[in-house]
């Protein structure tokens, strides 16, 4: 089979086949029409828009032997020449290895000779930005005052390098990264053309990862047809480009409204082990999530959705199961677990991590319910708030009433806080597991760490992490203390919800009987639930 990639093949000819530019398009065509062609264009924008292609359709709009015209005819001996890239009078440069002061003096050189037989000489100069400091200083002369007949069109994916002199001799344009629909449509068209059998959501999910690039697009493309022939399914898709699929994520929140965390920790060691991507895990959630956030607040929510990917019904029976406030929490867990991922070489605890406190989060309370609930707390002044991983009371101190009796010496208290502190310092991730305890005993001797799930506890013991746990605490205390683990399933989840809290330490405050502001309420509720404030 004579093969030849899609993005070649499918480079569009004219004006009226560029996807996406509409406003260069339109700028360019009156231009011709008046006959009042610039002599230096500067065409920036992301790599893959149809920069280098557009300055083509320049170079053939202006030499067709029918033209200059805005639809050149595409057979005559120009048109053929320029798109095979043998043209005398059009050249194109590479920037990136031309980039020193004699290439360009050369080029100037060229320059001053009159066309061969087009009517415009014109130089194609790609990634412009690499061109040292004094070649730029050589062509500027050439701007200022350039031979008749020559256009000069440069290209670059970063304007910012640009030196302002160049610029301000240039007619500057911008090129958009396409939309994922404009890429999509242009890909259905290139497999109908090429009597290619492809799944829409598979082409959706091809320019998805395009990320705006018509180019990368169609590259992945050419990929997947290698791989699958004529008649490509989603999962080959999936299984090229190691994207998760549709099913996985359903599957996966499916989990996460049954709150199984030890389901979707092995559901993503299952992701990695079949070499997929976790950062674009990540994002597709997030997509989901949003999805399901639409479902939610909207009506008719066909024309809103992200992606036709999903099962709009199963959207539907599984957003019933959130609260619309509870996905924002969690897009926002998942937005900084994304940027957490690409920074940190233990990407795949990042992520695990993040997926606890998603699942922490729900179900999520409403803020005037809990502050209705720490009121009424408050009012029949039961002493109800266990030691709690954020707060910042006085209570989880060695001099709190309840547990002075075990202090041995009047030595400076130490803190449950300090102690998280310090093992966010050596062991950040590791602290996610200590917010999910609570600490009824804490004195000179030892600390008693209670945990009231089994997931985590199991986490948690193992003679490292208790080993680590104990250096931590010497660090802070100046001398050893003891660590016990204890596992209580009777009681629900130290984070959970709405549950009734066993008394564990005694609040000075609410024993003082001082008055709270609603900011103070509304932070004990955060304390107490876990939760964040959103807005
Ligand atoms: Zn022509």
């Amino acid at each position: 089979m004579d093969f030849q990639v899609s993005a070649r093949k499918w480079r569009p000819q004219k004006f009226s086949e560029l996807i996406g530019q509409e406003h260069i398009v339109r700028t360019l065509s009156n231009a011709i029409e008046l006959e009042r062609v610039s002599h230096a264009f500067l065409f920036s924008g992301t790599r893959g828009v149809g920069k280098t292609t557009t300055a083509r359709i320049i170079a053939r709009v202006l030499n067709c032997e029918k033209g200059p015209t805005i639809d050149p005819c595409g057979v005559c001996t120009f048109c053929t020449e320029i798109t095979a890239g043998n043209c005398i009078d059009v050249q194109e440069i590479d920037g990136a290895s031309n980039n020193g002061v004699q290439e360009v003096r050369d080029l100037i050189d060229n320059v001053q000779y009159a066309t061969s037989a087009a009517r415009y000489k014109v130089y194609i100069i790609d990634e412009v930005h690499m061109l040292s400091k004094s070649a730029f200083n050589a062509l500027l002369k050439t701007l200022e005052e350039p031979p008749p007949r020559v256009i000069f069109i440069f290209a670059t994916t970063e304007l910012i390098k640009i030196p302002e002199t160049i610029l301000s001799r240039c007619q500057c344009f911008e090129f958009k990264p396409l939309s994922q629909p404009q890429i999509t449509q242009q890909l259905e068209l290139i497999c109908e053309q090429e009597n290619i059998e492809i799944e829409k959501r598979g082409l959706e999910d091809i320019s998805k990862i395009g990320a705006g690039s018509m180019r990368d697009a169609q590259s992945l493309l050419d990929q997947v047809i290698a791989y699958s022939g004529r008649k490509v399914n989603s999962e080959s898709v999936e299984a090229v480009l190691g994207i998760v699929g549709g099913n996985t994520l359903e599957t996966f929140v499916d989990k996460l409204i049954d709150r199984q965390p030890a389901a979707l920790v092995s559901l993503i060691q299952e992701i990695v082990r079949q070499g997929k991507d976790l950062g674009l895990f990540c994002r597709s959630l997030m997509e989901y999530l949003r999805n399901l956030l639409i479902v939610k607040i909207s009506k008719e929510p066909e024309g809103l959705l992200n992606s036709h990917t999903y099962s709009l019904e199963i959207l539907k029976k599984q957003a019933e199961k959130f609260q619309a406030d509870e996905l924002q929490v969690m897009f926002a867990i998942l937005t900084r677990a994304e940027m957490e991922m690409k920074r940190s070489s233990l990407s795949q605890m990042v992520f695990e991590m993040a997926l606890l406190r998603l699942i922490e989060t729900r179900p999520f309370q409403k803020i005037d319910e809990l502050i209705n609930k720490i009121n009424q707390s408050e009012n029949s002044n039961i002493q109800s708030l266990p030691v709690q991983s954020e707060s910042s009371n006085s209570q989880e101190t060695f001099s709190a009433p309840n547990v002075a009796q075990n202090t041995v010496s009047e030595s400076t208290p130490v803190s449950w806080k300090q102690i998280k502190q310090q093992v966010s310092r050596t062991k950040p991730f590791f602290e996610h597991y200590l917010e999910k305890c609570q600490v009824p005993v804490l004195n000179e001797k030892e600390i008693h760490l209670v945990f009231h799930d089994k997931f985590t506890f199991d986490l948690v013991e193992t003679p490292e992490n208790i080993q680590f746990l104990k250096e931590t605490a010497k660090t802070v205390c100046g001398h050893d203390v003891d660590i016990k683990l204890i596992l209580d399933t009777s009681q629900p989840p130290a984070t959970g919800a709405g549950a009734e809290k066993k008394k564990t330490v005694d609040n000075e405050e609410t024993e003082t009987g001082k008055q709270k502001s609603e900011s103070e309420i509304i932070q004990d509720a955060l304390d107490i639930f876990g939760g964040v404030v959103v807005k």
